[in-house]
Formats: C-alpha cells, sequence, structure tokens
C-alpha cells in the first residue's frame, strides 16, 4: 500500500489540486492537519480532502483556532486576521467537521500529530533535541508530524542520544524499515524551506519507504485570490519565496 502523507494545506487550492493529480499512484491520504487558515480557499480545500475519504485526519492549531478552540494571542498580527477572516468563511458543519478531528492519532503501526507526539498541537519538531524529547511520547517504530513546513526526517539508530537529524529534500528516498523514526512531509500549502512546490510525501508501507515529492502549482493563482478575498498581500508573496 502506498500512503501520500499531507499537512500544512493551509487553504491553498491551487498547491492542493496540484498534489491531488500527482498523487494518483496512490491507495490513500493521510492528512496531518492545518488545512485551513493563511490561504484564500478554506471550503474548497476541506472538501477536496474529504471528497477523497482519506484514512486519518487531525487537525492543526490554525484550525482549531479558526473554530474559536484555541487562543490566538500567541498567533502574530497577519496569522490572526486570517484567522477571522477563515473563520467567517467556515459554516456550522465545516466548523463541526474540523472539531471532529485528533490533533493525534495511532493507524495500524503508526503514530501521527500534527506538532509532535507529546504535545501535538503546539510543539515543533525542529530539531535533534527536541526529536530526542519525543522519542518516548510515542510507542510505534514511525510517527508523521506536520506543523514546522519543512520536510525532515529525526531518525533514532538504537538509542536516543544519537538522533539523526535531516531536511528532505526532492525525490529522497529513505529506507526506514529500522530505526524508529518521525517524519514530516513539509507544506503543500505553505512551503518554508525555500522551495515554493507544494511538499507531500509517499509512504510505502511493503517497502518501508518514504518518498519526498515537490509538486508546481500556479503561485500567481492563489496570489491573486489571496487580493482578491482581501487577505494580507505578505500571505502571497511569501508563498513565491517559500518562506
Ligand atoms: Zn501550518
Amino acid at each position: 500500500m502506498r500512503i501520500a502523507v499531507l499537512s500544512d494545506v493551509h487553504g491553498n487550492a491551487p498547491a492542493l489540486e496540484a498534489v491531488l493529480r500527482d498523487l494518483v499512484d496512490c491507495d490513500t491520504v493521510w492528512n496531518l492537519g492545518d488545512t485551513v487558515g493563511y490561504g484564500p480557499d478554506p471550503v474548497r480545500c476541506m472538501d477536496l480532502l474529504s471528497a477523497l475519504a482519506p484514512r486519518a485526519t487531525l487537525v492543526g492549531n490554525h484550525d482549531l483556532a479558526c473554530i474559536g478552540r484555541l487562543d490566538t494571542s500567541q498567533f502574530n498580527l497577519i496569522a490572526r486576521q486570517a484567522t477571522e477572516w477563515t473563520a467567517a468563511q467556515l459554516d456550522e458543519e465545516h466548523r463541526h467537521r474540523l472539531a471532529s478531528y485528533p490533533p493525534t492519532t495511532v493507524v495500524g503501526d503508526v503514530t501521527l500529530a500534527h506538532g509532535s507526539p507529546r504535545s501535538p498541537v503546539w510543539e515543533y519538531v525542529i530539531s535533534s533535541t527536541v526529536a530526542a524529547e519525543n522519542m518516548a511520547a510515542f510507542t510505534t517504530q514511525l510517527c508523521f508530524v506536520g506543523h514546522t513546513h519543512v520536510a525532515a526526517i529525526a531518525s533514532y539508530p538504537g538509542d536516543s542520544s544519537k538522533v539523526r537529524f535531516q531536511r528532505l529534500g526532492a525525490g529522497s528516498i529513505i529506507d526506514v524499515a529500522h530505526d524508529r523514526a518521525i517524519v514530516n512531509p513539509g507544506s503543500v500549502g505553505q512551503p518554508r524551506d525555500g522551495d515554493p512546490r507544494a511538499a507531500y510525501l509517499v509512504f510505502d508501507v511493503e517497502r518501508a519507504t518514504v518518498e519526498m515529492r515537490r509538486v508546481d502549482y500556479p503561485v500567481e493563482a492563489t496570489q491573486r485570490a489571496i487580493a482578491a478575498a482581501g487577505l494580507p498581500e505578505a500571505l502571497g508573496l511569501r508563498l513565491a519565496l517559500g518562506r
């Protein structure tokens, strides 16, 4: 079975549509959350993903903020403005749907968490130190997380004092058969690693590999929709830079 692992779509429909066209060789989808927030198409992104019937969907910190379940005082001004705009786009059914998703779950032998296994809503797994501190917070061999918008793998060869943390570039194929690991697919809708292409990964269960994929999409289409929605211009500018 091949599973497309997506995270941080953030209401960017042109990016999501490009990824959905690309992942047709996969059998199912896992969505690690932050489907909405920042981008101009929150409802369309939620509906596209729901129609795909993903095997697992998580809720992220921006999703929770947009349905009034998370205090936004730690968000910057632009994120708060986007949260308020997004909240106004969601009807009762979409709010209820977001509220029904957990921030972490276990599917078969794999843990999924939006942020980190120990703090699934807020924590960023951005270093070997944070990864080491999370090793005991999940019991499966593999854990997939999102939230940082940067594709990476933290692996635990033998013991946590030797955690290896590395970014995953486009096309990398990593063997995950042996060591425990936390793997991040990057962001579909707002990549922050300097590469503006939409990011996702394919987890091949039988081969025990993860393959990083990057997909071109029309960034200017999202920028036009951001302008038309009256969202802050900075949200469109950063997409072109992958920041
Ligand atoms: Zn996010």
